[in-house]
C-alpha cells in the first residue's frame, strides 16, 4: 500500500504539471508545461538546456525566455552573485525590491543577515556562489506560484549542473521544497542532510536546507536552530 507521504509527493508533482519521475530529465517538466502554456514555443527552448555549457549561455537563455510573466513586470533579471568556482552554492527564493533594482541576489535586509550568517562560519561572497529559484521579482514580494517555480526550475537545475558544487545550501521553504521535490515545509527539512540529484549531474550533491534569512528577521527565535545548521555546515566544510 502506498503511504501517505508517497501519495502527497505524487499529488505535489501532479499539481505541478509533472507527470514523469524526477530523474527522467529536466526537460520532461517543461515538455508537459509547454502543452499547457500559450505561446510556449516562443523564445528560448527549455528542452535544449542540456546544450548550455556556460554561465554566460545560461544567462542569455534566461534573458531570452519569455514564458514567465514576472519578467515583463520586473526591472531586471537577477542571475547570481559570488564566486562561480566555489564548491558551495546557495539558492534562495526570488529577488525582492532591492535585488530588482541592483540586479544581484540578497542585497537587501535579508541579504545583510545572510552575509552575517555566512561570516559566522567564515564564508562570504568570494567563497560562495548565490542564486535564486526565480530570476524575477514577484510583485509585492509575494511567494512564487507553483507555475512560476516549475517554469524556472529547469534553469536552476542547469545552473546547479554547471556550477556542480560539493555542497548545496537551500535558503527557506520555496527553494528546499522545489529542489528536494518534497511536500514537507522548511520546519521539517532543516536540521538534516539531504541529497540533490538531477539528470545532468554525475553525482548527487550533499544538501542542507536552512531557514531563510527573511524568515529569521521576522521570527528571530528560530535563529538558534539556524545557528545549529550553520555549525553543522561549517564542520562539513572543514572535513
Ligand atoms: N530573498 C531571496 O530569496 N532572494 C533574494 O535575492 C533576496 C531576498
Amino acid at each position: 500500500m502506498p503511504n501517505n507521504k508517497f501519495l502527497n509527493d505524487l499529488k505535489f508533482l501532479a499539481e505541478s504539471g509533472v507527470y514523469e519521475f524526477v530523474n527522467d530529465a529536466t526537460k520532461n517538466y517543461y515538455t508537459r508545461e509547454k502543452q499547457r502554456i500559450p505561446n510556449a514555443n516562443k523564445g528560448s527552448d527549455l528542452s535544449d538546456l542540456s546544450k548550455i555549457k556556460t554561465l554566460e549561455e545560461l544567462k542569455n537563455s534566461i534573458a531570452s525566455f519569455d514564458k514567465c510573466d514576472l519578467k515583463n513586470i520586473s526591472n531586471t533579471t537577477v542571475f547570481s552573485d559570488g564566486n562561480p568556482d566555489s564548491n558551495i552554492m546557495l539558492i534562495g527564493e526570488a529577488p525582492g525590491k532591492d535585488e530588482d533594482i541592483q540586479g544581484k541576489p540578497f542585497v537587501g535586509k535579508a541579504g545583510k543577515l545572510l552575509d552575517k550568517m555566512l561570516a559566522a562560519i567564515d564564508l562570504n561572497r568570494t567563497n560562495v556562489y548565490i542564486t535564486n529559484i526565480l530570476p524575477w521579482r514577484p510583485p509585492g514580494n509575494r511567494q512564487p506560484t507553483l507555475k512560476e517555480i516549475i517554469l524556472c526550475l529547469p534553469f536552476v537545475q542547469r545552473h546547479i549542473e554547471i556550477i556542480n558544487p560539493k555542497l548545496l545550501i537551500l535558503l527557506g521553504g520555496t527553494a528546499s521544497k522545489a529542489l528536494l521535490m518534497s511536500d514537507s515545509g522548511i520546519m521539517r527539512l532543516q536540521g538534516k542532510w539531504h541529497s540533490y540529484s538531477s539528470y545532468g549531474l554525475a553525482n548527487p550533491i550533499l544538501t542542507r536546507a536552512i531557514f531563510h534569512p527573511a524568515f529569521l528577521l521576522r521570527s528571530p527565535s528560530y535563529k538558534k536552530l539556524a545557528w545549529e545548521d550553520l555549525l553543522t555546515i561549517q564542520k562539513e566544510i572543514k572535513k
